[in-house]
């Protein structure tokens, strides 16, 4: 066994996001933003501290006046010394959130401490990878003990609406005099507003918005939905700040609904739902870019006029394949089955008994175990006993009692299998191979990833390293 070790950078950034240090929060979401491969083991380490910020979305038309009004908000709370993490993501920005985050970066400066983080998201990965993004985004400002997190987005896309919709309150911003502002809220942004805000309500025009938006809401309302809230409608002006108190009032009157009516827990399973199919279309498109059959199909659909359920389901079934056949890797067969026991002296008696012969104890000293290896056809059975009380062996004994602790896997490449596995999404207990019994190179893979069972990747030690 090895100790879980985390690597240095991740380390680091987890422990920077936990103080709320702006370069960590800054370098994390960087990285969740470009989507790599550390987002994962990132996101772990930080999960345990998520689900306490309050989560509010801010969507409506461009030109609604949404960033005004969210430093606004935030400049509210701020007074009543909550913390304030801002997410402002615009895909359609044909800036590279430069130009956005500059406006932003200034009006952060105003904050001397650091109870106010504004950070802008604007690339557009592959499909979903925005969405992906930004929920990634929004774990790490939580992790960071944010009071609130307002997420500002141009409700336009679908990606938009989904991480709009991942939040507990959604606040859909629109103006007077926009002449399609009605369409763009019935185009989706209707059935996700919890509040409706008309902002610069000091146009020609707030009234008719505002009785356009009630009839509306009336047409709209479900006759049996329950539990059941009525969306209110707030007029302010965000840029001389009229009207913020009232849009706050009405977002923690939403949030105690919320809780009262248990609706928080069945918006938050509904979130998690649309991560994870989110996290699936990611994974699998990156499968298919690996068993490098995306491009041979897509040029085989061109060729042929193969229809796209047919590539599709080829695809898939190559994806399959080759997470089950083992083609991927360089494993040759069980190399041994280890067995936690009380003591090597007292379990040996069974296996002599049954005429085999028990090798030789080696201690690993830095696993705080002794093991012995009994030859057994072409395989081995490793008999582990704890040296240390600390040791995972020992912690194992505690729990579960003796018995089967592990299924070991010879191998002619472990570090090619790590990667194979690692990008299957496998999830493995460390990030390197280290040294084990015998010299050989060791590498864990989690039980969830393995059906139950630990299992042991072993690379025979080569001869000059003997
Ligand atoms: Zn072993």
């Amino acid at each position: 066994m090895n100790p879980r070790s985390v690597r240095p950078d991740v380390a680091a950034l987890v422990a920077g996001v936990r103080e709320r240090r702006a370069r960590q929060l800054a370098q994390a979401i960087s990285l969740v933003e470009g989507r790599q491969p550390q987002r994962r083991e990132l996101i772990a380490a930080l999960y345990d501290a998520t689900g306490r910020a309050r989560l509010v979305g801010i969507t409506g038309p461009p030109g609604s006046g949404k960033s005004t009004l969210v430093d606004r908000l935030a400049g509210e709370l701020r007074k009543t010394g909550d913390t304030v993490g801002i997410l402002a993501i615009d895909p359609t920005s044909p800036f590279s959130g430069g130009a956005i985050l500059g406006d932003r970066i200034r009006m952060q400066s105003h904050y001397t401490d650091n109870g106010v983080f504004i950070r802008s998201m604007a690339t557009r990965g592959t499909m979903g990878g925005l969405a992906a993004a930004s929920h990634d985004a929004i774990d790490i400002l939580d992790a960071a003990g944010f009071d609130w997190i307002l997420v500002e987005t141009v409700g336009v896309g679908q990606d938009e609406v989904d991480i709009v919709r991942s939040v507990d309150t959604v606040v859909v911003v629109t103006v007077p005099g926009l002449g399609d502002e009605i369409q763009a809220i019935k185009a989706g942004l209707m059935e996700i507003a919890d509040v409706f805000v008309i902002n610069k309500a000091d146009r020609e025009g707030a009234d008719r918005s505002q009785r356009d938006i009630e009839s509306m809401i009336s047409m709209a309302e479900p006759p049996s939905q329950k539990p059941k809230w009525t969306p209110p409608i707030t007029q302010t002006v965000a840029s001389r700040g009229d009207g913020i108190e009232e849009v706050l009032e009405e977002i923690r009157k939403h949030r105690q609904w919320l809780r009262e009516t248990g609706e928080i827990r069945k918006r938050r399973g509904i979130h998690l739902r649309l991560r994870v199919e989110n996290l699936l279309e990611e994974r699998i498109v990156l499968a298919a870019a690996e068993v490098g059959g995306l491009d041979a199909v897509i040029e085989r659909g061109l060729t042929e006029r193969a229809d796209p359920y047919l590539l599709a389901e080829h695809l898939f079934a190559e994806i399959i394949a080759g997470g089950h056949s083992g083609e991927g890797t360089s494993i040759r067969g069980i190399d041994h089955v280890g067995i936690a026991v009380d003591s090597i002296d007292r379990a040996k008696r069974f296996y002599e008994a049954l005429g085999l012969e028990v090798g030789a104890t080696e201690e690993v000293v830095a696993e705080g175990v002794r093991v012995a290896m009994i030859p057994l056809g072409s395989t081995r059975i490793e008999l582990l006993e704890a040296t240390r009380e600390d040791s995972p062996i020992a912690k194992f004994l505690e729990k579960r009692g003796q018995g089967m602790h592990h299924l070991c896997f010879s191998t002619d490449d472990i570090r090619g299998d790590v990667e194979t596995l690692r990008g299957a999404g496998v999830d493995l207990l460390g990030e390197q191979p280290t040294r084990g019994a015998e010299g050989c190179w060791v590498q864990f893979v989690h039980p969830r990833s393995a059906g139950g069972v630990l299992v042991e990747l072993s690379e025979p030690a080569q001869e000059e390293e003997n």
